[in-house]
């Protein structure tokens, strides 16, 4: 009989799992109110930005639930994401563009090869230049034979380095100046031979682009990701948004700049001196504690204003130099495509539409913040692909 009947330990025991259950229960439930997302009346004032929001905030998390809440729905998660992937899309491109620009370039004119080949006149051909060619002794068969694309992709490799062995050391910078083709070799031969001599020109300017928008990227994401958190680290993240902001405009300049200005150092240097030193002082003025004040809100707005409108000067300047090229009106179109796609995010971000127009119906997904930053990562798409156009026109043509 006393063997059926519950004893006291298991009475205590159940009584305690009980109690265990009871605090866990307690635990969950403080956890979840305590993080519960937010409407914006209930915000504290440095959280208090966009009326239109009404609802699905984050506020005063600890860190640990802050960085989580990156994989939960909120009213910022697609402001993380939208800046978190275009980052990664930076990065892809860096890499991508680091391992394989040149490639693209030899590509190009490889597939154009066998035109030039069947066009040229081999009779005019010099013979020493024939003579160093010992991986091609079947040369003139290309007029009456089209080769295949592999054997092109077999000897693109050391093509260039043959011929630029085989010709005299001024000749292999002929590409630089027209006055230093001997006359002995026939312009036939230069036109097949010349653009196979693509000898990349430096990258850095166009990998301080791409720093500057990985950085703005990335800045922006962690501002819109831990901005919540609290005054302090909100105050701290925005600043280090304008700064990303600041780079991304600055960075911007150097690929058209040096690219259009290399071979005029005078306009090269002065130009990237004047946005160098104008993007470090907006940089400045976004991140020191001293230029903070509402008496500076205006110089701060002025300087950004002025790093955007700054870049038409030497557009026009080398739209005018170099007319008719057509890698410049190329370029000139996809900056121009840059001007509109990053306006119309600004207009976009000052007027918050759509959700001014039914405010709590965008909180989520579709609000003007989004939509601006999606205009940012395409605008600033526009520019590499306008930079990989500079890139193989000063590849081919240097100076
Ligand atoms: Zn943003």
């Amino acid at each position: 009989m006393g063997g059926d009947s519950p004893t006291s330990e298991m009475i205590d025991g159940r009584t305690s799992d009980n109690d265990c259950d009871k605090e866990d229960k307690g635990k969950r439930l403080w956890k979840k109110v305590k993080y519960q997302l937010i409407e914006y009346h209930s915000l504290p004032m440095f959280l208090r930005d966009n009326e239109f929001i009404l609802g699905y905030y984050r506020s005063e998390w600890p860190l640990k639930q802050v960085f989580l809440s990156m994989f939960s729905i909120h009213n910022e998660t697609l402001n993380v994401w939208t800046h978190l992937i275009g980052f990664f899309l930076f990065l892809f491109l860096t890499i991508y563009t680091a391992t394989r620009a040149p490639d693209l370039v030899d590509l190009h004119y490889l597939q154009r090869l066998p035109d030039m080949i069947r066009s040229a006149d081999f009779h005019k051909i010099h013979p020493e230049l024939l003579n160093c060619l010992p991986s091609l002794p079947n040369l003139s068969d290309f007029k009456t034979s089209l080769p295949s694309m592999d054997f092109l992709s077999s000897v693109s490799g050391n093509l260039v380095e043959l011929v630029t062995n085989c010709l005299p050391e001024r000749l292999s910078h002929s590409y630089q100046t027209e006055n230093s083709v001997p006359h002995g070799v026939s312009d036939d031969v230069m036109n097949m031979v010349a653009p196979l001599m693509v000898r990349p020109i430096t990258r850095w300017p166009f990998f301080v682009f791409l720093g500057g928008a990985m950085f703005c990227l990335l800045a922006s994401s962690t501002c819109h990701l831990l901005a919540c958190h609290s005054a302090r680290l909100s105050y701290i993240v925005l600043r280090c948004d304008y700064a990303g902001i600041a780079a991304l405009i600055a960075t911007s300049f150097y690929p058209p700049v040096y690219y259009s200005f290399m071979c005029n150092p005078f306009f090269c240097n002065l130009y990237l001196g004047f946005i160098t030193i104008l993007g470090i002082a907006t940089m400045a003025f976004s991140l020191l504690p001293m230029f903070q004040g509402p008496k500076f809100r205006s110089t701060r707005a002025s300087l950004f204003f002025g790093m955007g409108v700054s870049g038409v000067v030497p557009l026009v300047h080398k739209l005018i130099l170099f007319r008719n090229r057509p890698e410049v009106l190329h370029t000139t179109c996809y900056e121009v495509l840059m001007g509109v796609l990053y306006g119309l995010g600004a207009v976009i971000y000052a007027t918050r539409i759509p959700e001014r127009w039914r405010p709590g119906k965008f909180d989520i997904a579709g609000h003007s913040h989004q939509l601006f930053h999606i205009l940012v990562v395409a605008g600033a798409y526009t520019h590499y692909r306008a930079g990989l156009v500079y890139l193989r026109w000063r590849d081919l043509q240097g100076c």
